[in-house]
């Protein structure tokens, strides 16, 4: 069995991100910087990586956290309990928020109104999430999105036929609209296999267990695929990331963005998706 070096590794996939902050210049001086925080290894790993960015970057910012509570019994709690831990070893302030004070419903109490419990998942998620960061007069998002994500979430649009989404991806998105914030992606190019594996050599209390309902997500379905296919052709996954990596370099169609008629936020038509949604769920 191969022995790590704890502080190599550390050093390695730390130098990564930072790398990856400075090439991107997805962080600038005195922006505000809100992170996605749900408790999972990804979310953990850029709090802390960009809390510790803070200290060797050379200019200021500030950091806020960000955990939204689905309402998914015997799943998130552990996560928020992580997410809270997390945010006070990294000294940093945690908006909680939840889709029950959001939108009234619980996702246990609606996901069966939906083909995959993923779908109002996303669409509520994204807009608290903004909503928060927004409210917090935040600069940008830091996602936990990694690598594999990344080439999981690229597959899905393929699959789907939906190439308006690959504007969606790179590791940073830009401002579309006054309302909506911008989403820098910190682990864009670093490995899911890394970050489970800086987890458990660094004894980081995350939340471990799986979504109850993701098995029946189509990313799910992929992301099962990528790992059987990289087992068999190891490379294969980053051979993917430099394909992409090319056609990140064609300009983007954005969609245009218009404010929605009920809530306020940013959407693509009248309506935005969530209200859409509370809207079928109090018409039941
Ligand atoms: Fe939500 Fe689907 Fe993720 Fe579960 S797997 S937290 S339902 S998006």
């Amino acid at each position: 069995m191969v022995k790590i070096d704890k502080d190599e590794f550390n050093q390695k996939i730390f130098k990564r991100i930072y790398n990856l902050i400075d090439e991107y210049n997805l962080i600038n001086e005195g922006e505000r910087i809100a992170v996605a925080l749900s408790g999972g290894k990804d979310s953990v790993l850029t709090l802390h990586a960009l809390s510790s960015y803070k200290k060797i970057c050379g200019f200021n910012f500030d950091l806020v956290a960000i955990a939204v509570d689905e309402g998914i019994e015997g799943y998130r709690a552990s996560g928020i309990s992580s997410a809270v831990n997390n945010a006070k070893l990294c000294n940093v302030d945690l908006i909680q928020e939840s889709f029950k004070d959001n939108f009234g419903y619980n996702l246990d109490d609606i996901y069966e109104n939906f083909k995959s419990a993923c779908i109002p998942c996303g669409v509520f998620r994204r807009h608290i999430l903004n909503k928060a960061a927004y409210d917090w007069n935040a600069d940008k998002i830091a996602t936990g999105h990694n690598l594999d994500d990344e080439i999981q979430s690229f597959l899905m649009s393929f699959a789907r036929g939906d190439t308006l989404k690959f504007s969606k991806f790179g590791p940073e998105l830009k401002r579309i609209h006054p309302k909506l914030v911008p989403r820098i992606k910190p682990l864009w190019n670093t490995p899911e296999k890394e970050v489970g594996l800086w987890a458990v050599i660094n004894d980081i209390d995350i939340h471990l267990a799986e979504c109850p309902y993701s098995s029946l997500s189509l990313r799910s379905k992929i992301k099962g695929f990528l790992n059987d296919v990289e087992n068999r052709n190891p490379g294969i996954k980053q051979n993917i990331l430099s394909s992409f990596i090319k056609s990140l370099n064609v300009e983007p169609s954005m969609p245009k963005l218009y404010e929605c008629e009920v809530c306020g936020e940013p959407t693509s038509s009248n309506i935005c998706k969530a209200c859409e949604i509370v809207d079928l769920l109090n018409s039941d």
